[in-house]
């Protein structure tokens, strides 16, 4: 995931890749002090563990948005080829269940990536 921090020189918000999902992993992998290099300033510094921060990856949020959009355009058209040609139940109930489906996608999408954002950013690394 990515995780995020604040140049102390020109508080420029610098990201980087990591594999650690939580704080106390970041640790592990760096130690309780990271090097840093601005992106902005090219200031060098030392931060702590703790100054790092995950935010949520708002590609997803869009991503999902597009599949719920395209999700209920192509019920809705279902819908409509459904109500003109068979009104069956079942192809009722189906086409309920193709408009609920981008709707689940989207939540476990969302809630996905929240609980990774709020595990790294919940964990602290004793100082
Ligand atoms: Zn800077």
């Amino acid at each position: 995931m990515r995780v995020y921090f604040k140049c102390p020189n020109c508080h420029y918000e610098n990201r980087l890749k990591t594999e650690s999902c939580t704080r106390i992993e970041f640790a592990m992998e760096n130690g309780k002090n990271r090097k840093t290099d601005c992106k902005n300033c090219n200031q060098k510094s030392t931060l702590n563990v703790n100054k790092f921060y995950a935010k949520e990856f708002k590609l997803i949020s869009i991503l999902a948005g597009i599949l719920f959009l395209a999700g209920t355009l192509i019920g809705l058209y279902f819908v409509m080829q459904m109500i003109s040609e068979m009104k069956t139940v079942i192809g009722i109930f189906v086409v309920a269940c193709g408009l609920l489906f981008p709707v689940w996608i989207y939540s476990i999408l969302n809630k996905e990536e929240r609980n990774r954002v709020k595990a790294f950013n919940q964990t602290y690394v004793t100082e």
